[in-house]
């Protein structure tokens, strides 16, 4: 069964969220030319990935979920953007590791936008610091800003908000948007939308 892969303009990147997928539409998306892909687990990206990397010299792997201090060895061998950033001590150990296997990714700073209690990201009042000692004092590269808004609210003003924040740092990388709300993403500037149930169906 083919895919469901929407047009989209030429500079956003459609990141294919692999997450909890079978073999069989994996591959799919690999025949329909998709070559960009999300994983949220490093267990489960290593499943899908390891091997099908030989195939694909072209694929690159983003990291989309929280990293554990105790992975960040195994995140920096087998991904090529990491989009996750969201506290001191993951970015320091993430550096390190970089520098012992020689290979800098880069980075989104993954942001709180909706200032939730739960959720992952560096809060808003903090991001300037956080960004400031990302870049100066450990020397990431940091591409852009990454969001997921609050759920079941109209998430437009906090792609909006995101897209401000990223302004402001001079960021010109925004990872935003998943299948019910990449549209409106793309609409407040998102260069990167990360779409799984819309292509491959519900998981
Ligand atoms: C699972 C996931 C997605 C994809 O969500 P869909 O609603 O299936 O498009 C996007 N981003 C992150 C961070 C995810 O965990």
């Amino acid at each position: 069964v083919s895919l469901n892969i929407p047009l989209l303009p030429s500079d956003v990147t459609l990141i294919a969220v692999s997450k909890k997928q079978s073999d069989a539409k994996i591959d799919q998306a690999l025949a329909q030319g998709l070559r960009h892909f999300g994983e949220n687990q490093i267990q489960e990206a290593i499943k899908h990935w390891k091997d099908r990397r030989q195939n694909y010299s072209d694929l690159t792997l983003h990291l989309i979920g929280p990293l554990q201090s105790n992975k960040t060895k195994e995140a920096v061998a087998l991904f090529d953007v990491i989009h996750t950033i969201d506290r001191p001590k993951i970015a320091a150990l993430l550096h390190q590791e970089m520098v012992k296997q020689q290979k800098h990714l880069p980075c989104f700073i993954q942001v709180n936008i909706g200032d939730e209690p739960q959720k992952s990201g560096i809060a808003i009042s903090e991001l300037n610091a956080f960004h400031a000692y990302c870049t100066q004092e450990i020397g990431l590269t940091i591409i852009g800003l990454m969001a997921i808004p609050p759920a079941n609210e109209e998430a437009t003003p906090y792609f909006q908000k995101l897209k401000f924040l990223a302004d402001d740092l001079n960021l010109s990388e925004l990872s935003m948007g998943m299948s019910d709300d990449y549209q409106h993403a793309i609409e407040c500037g998102a260069t990167h939308i990360r779409l799984g149930s819309m292509l491959f169906g519900d998981r």
